[in-house]
């Protein structure tokens, strides 16, 4: 069998090709494919050898299964996203976006463990030891008792490892890193990444050890993407957050061992990461109760209810293709509810620049949040403020109906416990619920938005797009053709000039 010396593989997602070209077909990056010395992984290395296999014992569905003991480090927002602690023996990769504080967080994370008598090793392939020492004296864990290398070849880490007593966990910052004598690509290149990741597995599957793996995610593709080792991995956590906000989020994506979706939120404090327990309490400080344009979503995070602030900003747009930018949510999910309201309830945003925003810096996906961003968009349109102490849930359709969602209960006593007497929510989830605020159901949009106009204030004169739209929101239930105010809103732009 003829097989090429070199191929070519994109650095963001492994996609292997024959030819170099500019845009990799598997993930969409551009110019991130680079040439690579082929490894042989067609061709199984036994059959190379020509070794034979080992036949294995077969065993049965039935049988006793030891649950494995956890590593708990004692850091409640961690163990709870690790399914209850490390699973001795796993492997699982921490990715986020450099600086973002990885290493800080798994610093931290080694110290409380080592202080529970577990022996922890930390390599960094990145820092000097010294710049990991002063890191630890900064987080005030210096007196913890971690073992520390700077070592980026993985056979001399795994021997290093091998060596000494049984270590319970070893973290490695960062996989992009490392590098193996068994390939003889350049070190970075995902065939590298790769492998040293597998070695990495081996020996966590073989000792019993812990093995964390750093993974940066850069959005230009320009260092080996950690997506590669994903599917290697029994669980990947991802740590969000942006330089502007002081929150950290923890989320598993993917756990062998335990719930996925489930997040940890910390606060980053002057001496490092600090646990935040109530993070409803902290996503609706600073909030600004009774501002037309902000809603309470009652939303869930894994097992945990969160309460977050959704805030909307429509005003007439004076570009042709009017503005939709979001931060936080779906952008898609924001074009289904803005057509639905146009389609279903007479609100023609068609000529408003459109802005949403979910507070603190967290992203949502539950289609859950679609009431809540509903209510926020035309309460900016009609000026009228919401209820304060209420909270909205609930799916749009793309009937206009508005579709009971899962874990009604949780929500609701999230609410009450933080102090809010109402609840919007959908109408068809009402059996078996007892709800410890009072609720108000809803079966559509149309009767959300005719609720939200009727509290309308009146506007001074001028403001006739505006004015018009409000007009149309309120009379939505009268089934008004929406025509009328697309002219209403034209006519009124040109009075304005
Ligand atoms: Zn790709």
């Amino acid at each position: 069998m003829a097989r090429r010396d070199t191929s070519f593989i994109c650095q963001s997602c492994g996609a292997v090709y024959a030819r170099w070209q500019g845009k990799c077909e598997g993930c969409g990056g551009w110019n991130t494919i680079s040439e690579e010395v082929a490894v042989a992984a067609s061709v199984p290395a036994a059959q190379r050898s020509g070794r034979k296999g080992r036949a294995v014992v077969l065993e049965k569905l039935e049988g006793t299964a030891k649950p494995a003991p956890r590593l708990v480090s004692g850091i409640g927002e961690l163990d709870r996203v690790a399914g209850g602690g490390f699973v001795p023996g796993s492997i699982l990769l921490i990715g986020g976006d450099p600086g973002i504080g990885k290493s800080t967080l798994l610093v931290q994370a080694s110290a409380a463990l080592a202080q529970r008598g577990l022996r922890v090793v930390y390599v960094s392939g990145e820092e000097a030891v010294d710049q990991v020492r002063l890191r630890a004296q900064r987080l005030g864990l210096e007196k913890a008792e971690v073992g520390l290398a700077a070592e980026t070849n993985a056979e001399n880490i795994i021997a290093t490892l091998s060596g000494g007593p049984p270590v319970h966990m070893v973290v490695i910052d960062s996989i992009q890193t490392m590098w193996s004598d068994s390939v003889e690509s350049a070190p970075g290149t995902v065939t590298q990444v790769r492998t040293s990741a597998q070695l990495l597995v081996r020996y966590a599957k073989q000792t019993g050890a812990c093995v964390i793996l750093v993974g940066h995610v850069t959005k230009d593709g320009q260092i080996a993407g950690p997506r590669v080792v994903e599917h290697m991995v029994d669980a990947v956590f991802s740590f969000e957050g942006d330089g502007g906000h002081q929150f950290r989020i923890l989320r598993a994506q993917k756990n062998r061992f335990g719930p996925t979706d489930e997040i940890g939120v910390f606060e980053m404090t002057g001496r490092g990461l600090s646990e935040v327990a109530n993070p409803s309490e902290l996503f609706l400080s600073n909030r600004d109760a009774g501002a037309p344009g902000t809603a309470v979503f009652a939303g869930m995070e894994g097992t945990r209810p969160v309460l977050v602030e959704i805030q909307a900003l429509v005003a007439p747009s004076s570009l042709g293709t009017p503005r939709r930018a979001v931060v936080g949510w779906d952008p898609n999910r924001l074009s289904m509810v803005l057509a639905v309201l146009d389609a279903r309830c007479g609100v023609r945003l068609g000529g408003h620049d459109v802005y949403l925003n979910v507070a603190g810096g967290l992203k949502i996906g539950e289609p859950a949040a679609d009431l809540a961003v509903a209510a926020a968009l035309v309460s900016s349109l009609t000026g009228a403020p919401l209820p304060a102490d209420a909270v909205h849930f609930g799916e749009a359709s793309l009937t206009g109906a508005v579709r009971p969602v899962s874990q009604a209960q949780a929500r609701l006593k999230e609410a009450a416990k933080l102090g809010f007497a109402s609840a919007i929510i959908p109408s068809g989830g009402l059996d078996g619920l007892d709800p410890p605020v009072s609720v108000r159901p809803v079966s559509s949009l149309a009767e959300l938005v005719a609720g939200i106009a009727a509290s309308a204030p009146r506007r001074p004169a001028g403001r006739e797009t505006r004015d018009s739209a409000m007009r149309e929101a309120r009379g939505s239930h009268d089934r008004n053709p929406p025509q009328r105010a697309v002219e209403h809103a034209e006519w009124g732009d040109d009075e304005e000039r």
